[in-house]
Parts: C-alpha cells; sequence; structure tokens
C-alpha cells in the first residue's frame, strides 16, 4: 500500500513514515503544499495523511485538489487543529477520517485499516478467500491452520489482487501500489511475473483451479 505523507513538521513525517514502513506500506513523503500537489497529480497513492496546517498551502485546498484530480486515495487529515470546524470541513469536503495530533502511531495505523477496510466494502481484517485466510493486520496468509511463507512482495501484491477480486488489475496499478513512483520504467520489466509465478506455484498447493489469471497485455486477476 502507498501512502502520501503530507506533512511540514520533518520530525514528524521520518517517525510516521518509519513507523508505517516498519508495518509494510510503502511511503512517500512531502513537506510542503506544493510538492504534495505535484506529487498528487503525478503518483497514484492508496491513502493520503493530511496535515492541514502547511505553511504554504491550506490543508484543505489540497483536500479539494485532490478529489477534483479523481485520486481514489483515502484521506486521511492529521492536525493540530482541534477545532470542531475544521474537522467538519474537512470531511464534508471528502476526507475519510480525521485524527487530532497529537496521536499515537497505533491509533493511526487502526485507523488506516478501518479506512482502506470502508473502501474495499470489507468488515474485519481478515479476509476468507478460496480456502485462504488473509490477516491484513498481521500480513499473514494461512490456509487451514497452515501458514503459507511468503515474501513481503508476495504478499503485497497477493493482498491488493484479493481486495480487487474478481477485477483486472493493471501491471501498473501492481507497479504504483508495491513500488511508489521509484520504478516507473519497470512495470514492464518481468518482475511482476516473477511474483506472480512465484505465488502461483505457492499457493496451488492449497487452491484448486486457476484462481490467479493473467489477462494478456493488461494484468491480473484473482478470481474468487
Ligand atoms: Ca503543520
Amino acid at each position: 500500500m502507498h501512502v502520501l505523507i503530507v506533512e511540514d513538521e520533518i520530525p514528524l513525517a521520518a517517525e510516521v513514515r518509519s513507523y508505517l514502513e516498519k508495518e509494510g506500506f510503502s511511503c512517500d513523503e512531502a513537506h510542503t503544499g506544493k510538492i504534495a500537489s505535484d506529487k498528487i497529480f503525478s503518483n497514484t497513492y492508496d491513502l493520503l495523511l493530511l496535515d492541514l496546517g502547511l505553511p504554504d498551502y491550506e490543508g484543505i485546498d489540497l483536500l479539494r485538489e485532490s478529489i477534483a484530480n479523481k485520486s481514489s486515495a483515502a484521506i486521511i487529515i492529521l492536525s493540530a487543529r482541534s477545532a470542531l470546524e475544521d474537522r467538519i470541513k474537512g470531511l464534508n469536503v471528502g476526507a475519510d477520517d480525521y485524527l487530532p495530533k497529537p496521536f499515537s502511531l497505533l491509533e493511526l495505523k487502526s485507523r488506516i485499516m478501518a479506512v482502506m477496510r470502508r473502501k474495499h466494502g470489507i468488515r474485519t481484517n481478515i479476509l476468507n478467500i478460496n480456502n485462504l485466510e488473509i490477516d491484513l493486520d498481521k500480513r499473514l496468509v494461512s490456509s487451514q491452520g497452515t501458514l503459507i511463507t511468503l515474501t513481503r512482495k508476495e504478499y503485497d501484491i497477493l493482498s491488493f489482487l484479493i481486495l480487487n477480486k474478481n477485477r483486472v488489475v493493471t501491471r501498473l496499478q501492481i507497479s504504483e501500489h508495491i513500488w511508489g513512483d521509484i520504478i516507473e520504467e519497470n512495470y514492464n520489466s518481468n518482475y511482476i511475473d516473477v511474483h506472480i509465478k512465484n505465488l502461483r506455484k505457492k499457493l496451488s498447493e492449497y487452491i484448486e483451479g486457476d484462481f490467479l489469471e493473467t489477462v494478456r497485455g493488461i494484468g491480473f486477476q484473482f478470481i474468487e
């Protein structure tokens, strides 16, 4: 999951980033509204963590921009401004949640998981599909009690495909979700194919039939 942290307090941005990266997220930072605006325009994020009080930009305008920009990212406002008015304004403009500063990193993660569950229309962090159990919080995949050992990238790709099950996910979407904006030319390379091949091999012991379809020239689809 690719997250943009928009925060002008650089130590706080670094703290959030280091925590979320340990939890398996891929993160990008913007310390000004201008940089955030450019990044939102040119990259695809699953989630924006948005500080409302930026030196060069009204956070609310950034929120409006990213929504007008048809960004599909979920948005959580982070702000020291505990004023009810700001909170209501943010939510009305289209933010998914609001977390007043200071916040605990554990709470931040729970809010992120809740927002992502709502985005994908699921109620719990445990998904059951095709004989698999995926624990989105612990990032574990098992089948009837047997833990299936996946690499970090394999897990990222599998959970992304499963959250978008029965829909074709393009190579570009996978690349952006997994690697962020750092590897633009690689979505055409065979990195993704290698991971998909390994996933098929590891999971075929537990799932029958063709559960992970290649859609030629486009991408992949997890079939429930
Ligand atoms: Ca600030």
